[in-house]
């Protein structure tokens, strides 16, 4: 079997310069070729835009909040500015708040430590294991697999008739996946979670590097996403929404900075007074660079406008799709069907190869980066196999023998700067 590449060649320029565009790789039959990192759902390459902002900035960098010194004040003001782009950018209501964050995996480990007592979560089980994994100290209902949008707004409308209608209920969910990059109807789950009394969170991790996410406009509660998908580097993330269950909660982490005052007591105990602003949870001097990083992307982001980048990606996704049906062993991974609308994520096996096999071809032979395996999202991926979404195997697990049933996959993935 031969594989053209030539779906994944680019006759028109990428909407965004980013770094590495240029790196040259080796390769196993000889000579080198241009690399083509196409594994953007992982980690995406940074924004020149981003690189040149920060270079600018690195020689100015001081401690952010109290410093009185000129670099402190620059960067304080450059790190509250960047949290009022982050607000613009994901259209928050007046009385959000941005919380800064390490990742989407912390930002939503931090809500669901904010969560109020005898919290229900309603997740779904094809969810990334960042938005699955963190309620378990929580009452959580995982709701089945959907194959269609309108079949997800249905279970999760059944799940929530069932539910205490007294208690606080969150619903978290995807808004595209890291599988198969399929949009998830998140305005129509929304809706039908405020309808029951619930909130929801969005985890935007692969939607907002690809798509505008507004969080008055989706009514959602909550929106988490990380800078290294968004073409920002890596160490920087948030958590922005609703500011009452984040403000009625124990601080995520304890230290400066989440404190207003601190005294002894006299029985020998210490009286802690914590902020009630996003400071509350973000204790600890901040990823000042990765803050400012983000903001920068948010504006090339915006700048270059989301209608020429979409329009611009599902160029790809068509050529890429294109490609792939060509090859009559390649089976694309779909949970919603093949017209289903996706971002540029595409997940898939070859008939007869071993996957993690096939990836490393493609790097060594082509220079193409991809992914194998099962994508931080195992129960899916399972079902999306045909596997038992139960079946503890491991992630990456060698391919069963040419003809039998894959158990990992292939993901292409890619952007603004593809
Ligand atoms: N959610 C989704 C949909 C993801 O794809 C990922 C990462 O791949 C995450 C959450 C976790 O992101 P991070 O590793 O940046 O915390």
């Amino acid at each position: 079997m031969s594989v053209s590449i030539a779906a994944l060649d680019s006759s028109v320029c990428a909407p965004l310069p980013v770094l590495g565009q240029d790196v040259t790789v080796p390769l196993v039959t000889g000579g080198e070729v241009t690399y083509a990192a196409l594994d953007y759902a992982a980690s995406a390459p940074a924004l020149q835009r981003v690189w040149d902002d920060v270079a600018a900035y690195a020689p100015y960098y001081g401690s952010v909040h109290r410093g009185a010194g000129y670099l402190s004040q620059l960067s304080t003001d450059l790190f509250e500015n960047s949290r009022r782009t982050v607000a613009e950018f994901l259209g928050c209501r007046a009385d959000d708040q941005v919380v800064f964050t390490r990742s989407t995996t912390d930002s939503l480990n931090l809500l669901a430590a904010a969560l109020p007592a005898d919290c229900q979560v309603f997740v779904y089980e094809t969810e990334h294991h960042a938005s699955l994994l963190p309620w378990r100290n929580a009452r959580v209902t995982y709701l089945n697999a959907p194959r269609t949008p309108g079949q997800a707004v249905e279970t999760l409308e059944r799940a929530l008739a069932d539910r205490d209608p007294y208690g606080p209920a969150l619903v978290c969910v995807t808004g595209a996946s890291n599988v198969t990059g399929e949009l998830w109807p998140v305005k129509e789950l929304a809706a039908a979670a405020h309808a029951h009394g619930a909130r929801i969170v969005l985890d935007a991790a692969q939607l907002a590097p690809h798509h505008p996410v507004d969080i008055a406009e989706l009514d959602v509660d909550w929106v988490a996403f990380s800078g290294h998908k968004l073409y920002a580097p890596f160490g920087s993330g948030v958590l922005a929404g609703r500011a009452d269950w984040l403000q009625a909660a124990e601080p995520y982490l304890a230290g400066g900075g989440a404190s207003r005052k601190v005294a002894r007591r006299a029985d020998g105990g210490v009286d802690v007074d914590w902020h009630t602003t996003a400071a509350r949870h973000e204790a600890g001097s901040p990823n000042v660079i990765g803050v400012y990083s983000i903001a920068s992307a948010c504006k090339a982001l915006t700048e270059a406008g989301f209608d020429t980048l979409v329009a611009r990606e599902q160029e790809l996704v068509r050529r890429v799709r294109e490609g792939l049906a060509e090859v009559p062993e390649v089976q694309v991974l779909s949970l919603f069907g093949d017209d289903a609308p996706r971002v540029g994520v595409i997940s898939f096996v070859v008939r007869g190869w071993n996957s993690s096999h096939f990836a490393a071809a493609l790097s060594a032979e082509y220079g193409i980066g991809v992914r194998d395996g099962l994508f931080c999202a195992h129960p899916l991926v399972r079902t999306l196999l045909g596997s038992d979404p139960q079946d503890p195997g491991e992630c990456g697990a060698p391919e069963a023998e040419p003809g039998e049933r894959s158990l990992n996959a292939i993901r292409v993935s890619f952007g603004a700067g593809t």
